[in-house]
Parts: C-alpha cells; structure tokens; sequence
C-alpha cells in the first residue's frame, strides 16, 4: 500500500453514535484493508460472560475467559452495518448488539486484565492482517500508539441521540428519545471516567466534527487527510 510509510494503521476512535463504525469500514474498504471493530470483542466476552451466569463483579473469572477468546471477526454481511462476530464457532453478530448486552459492557470493559487481554489479542490482529483500520475508544492512545493515522470523530450530544434514536426505530427496537438520552450519557461518563484505557482523542490524533457532515463527507475527509500526507 503506496499511502502508507510506516505501519499500515489507522486508529479511529470516538464515543458512541458519532458514525464511527460506518464511518470506519467505509475507511477500510477504500483503503483496501480489513477493518477491526474492538468494541465488537468487549461485546462478544459480556455476552459470554452473561450466557455462563458469571458475576460481574468476579473479575478473576472474566479476565480468565478474556484470556483465550475463540473470536473471529469479519465483514458485515450485505446490508448489515455490523461485523460479523462469531465466537467458539457461533455467529454471535446479532445477540452482541441487545440493549441487554450494551447495557452490561461496562462491567466487563472497567476491568484493567480484561483490557490488558483484549489489547494484546487486537495488536496481534493488526501484526497478522498486516495492516488495518481499527475503532474503538483507546486505539490511537493505548492500542495502537504508533499507528500511522489517528482520528478521534465526535458529534454533538444532540446529534448523537438522534441518530442513534433513528437507528433503534428503523430497527423496530422499541425506546424512546428520553432512553437513548439517558443511556448516552451513561456510556459517555464510564468512557470518559474508566480507570484504564478511558476514551480520550490522542494529542497527536486529527479531530473531525461530524455534527454537519454525512458519513460519506466523514470519509472522504480521513481518505483525504491519508492521501495528503
Ligand atoms: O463501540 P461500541 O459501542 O460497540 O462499544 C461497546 C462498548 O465497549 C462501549 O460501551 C465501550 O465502553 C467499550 N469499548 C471499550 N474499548 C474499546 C471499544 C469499546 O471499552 N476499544
């Protein structure tokens, strides 16, 4: 890949319902890599834990499940704005994605040697692949400090509740604009707040504002900034 001088990554993070998922596969399929959802593996190791009825305050017993997760992401099928995640050979993409499994990723992601885990196996991904776009909150801060490109995308408050609002809806997931509200502002005090690998733009991330932008605006602006520099 002719854009890239040093290590073929590209770091997006940012909180939730900024576009940072669409946003990221857009990316990566211009760019020609594979895309690396991380929020999908603190996703996949809570519906785990809740299927095997674990505590989640017993953080022994998850940061020992975190250890060998048998986890493989792919792209989304055609249609579907979401990975595919299949974890111990079941296709998990859908279940991950429940009010009940989004709710509890807090307990699982506060967990410094569930972090520390889950980090390792996404560095290894990036080695194996060669190259990738990768998404989370900590990636161009604790993953991936090197990555050849970091973006932190954000949106305002008010902007995100609607367009998560309007995500829920067409999905028929029964809610209202007072619960997406409310469960926004929840995600983003235990992004911000958590002890370990807290959601913060990198000092030396480019910082995109998506409030007035579409998605595809969103990505031709990073696919400009990659070719640019
Ligand atoms: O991005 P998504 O909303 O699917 O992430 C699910 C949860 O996983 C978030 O609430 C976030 O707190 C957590 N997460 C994390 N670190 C990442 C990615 C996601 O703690 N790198």
């Amino acid at each position: 890949m002719k854009l890239f001088k040093k290590n073929n990554a590209v770091a997006i993070d940012g909180p939730a319902g900024s576009g940072k998922s669409t946003i990221s596969r857009l990316v990566a399929e211009k760019l020609g890599f594979f895309c690396v959802d991380t929020g999908a593996m603190y996703r996949a190791l809570t519906l785990k834990v809740m299927r095997k009825n674990i505590d989640f305050s017993d953080e022994e017993k998850i940061a020992a499940l975190s250890k060998d997760m048998d986890l493989i992401l792919s792209p989304p099928e055609t249609g579907s704005t979401w990975m595919r995640v299949v974890l111990d050979g079941e296709d998990i993409s859908k279940e991950i994605r429940s009010l009940e499994v989004t709710g509890n990723v807090k307990y699982v992601a506060k967990i410094a040697r569930v972090r520390g885990n889950l980090v390792e196996l996404q560095r290894e991904m990036v080695r194996g692949l060669g190259g990738a776009v990768m998404e989370g909150r900590d990636i161009g801060t604790v993953v991936l400090p090197d990555a050849e490109y970091k973006f932190y995308v954000d949106a305002s408050f008010f902007e995100r509740v609607e367009r998560r609002f309007s995500e829920l809806k067409a999905k028929g997931t029964p809610t209202t604009r007072k619960e997406v509200e409310e469960d926004l502002k929840a995600r983003d005090h235990t992004d911000k707040t958590r002890e370990v690998g807290a959601l913060k733009k990198a000092d030396d991330a480019v910082y995109i504002d998506t409030t007035d932008l579409s998605i595809e605006e969103v990505v031709r602006v990073i696919i400009g900034y990659v070719k640019k520099t």
